[in-house]
């Protein structure tokens, strides 16, 4: 029988705070990347995260970043992507993935290729 991930109010709640705590670590990420460009330092992972985004024409300021990581509201049962969202402001569904013996559950990105561990 297939085990059809049940998803109790409580537990979208902890993914919702999860989801949250990781607004502003994209925000800083914007920061980094937007510093490691303006020193040469093109090859860092935020560098190019930030490279990739205006390649997709989306202009990457600190200022928007910041408006978007505090914008940041995902709804239960419908999150979207926090890194998607302060790069380039769109939502990008998650995926879920549920834990293991060996890793906690994590929600993944198909779009920019981001992990979230969603377990508190
Ligand atoms: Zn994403």
């Amino acid at each position: 029988m297939s085990s059809a991930p049940v998803t109790d109010p409580a537990q979208e709640e902890l993914r919702v705070a999860a989801l949250l705590r990781h607004a502003p670590l994209e925000f800083a990420r914007v920061v980094y990347g937007l510093n490691d460009q303006a020193n040469g330092r093109a090859a860092t992972m935020a560098a190019e995260d930030v490279a990739r985004t205006v390649r997709q024409g989306t202009p990457v300021t600190r200022e928007r970043a910041e408006q978007r990581a505090r914008a940041y509201l995902p709804s239960a049962g419908h999150e979207h992507c926090p890194r998607c969202w302060v790069f380039n402001g769109i939502k990008s569904p998650l995926h879920y993935r549920e834990q293991s013996e060996e890793r906690p559950e994590s929600a993944l990105c198909k779009v920019c290729g981001a992990e979230y561990v969603t377990a508190l």
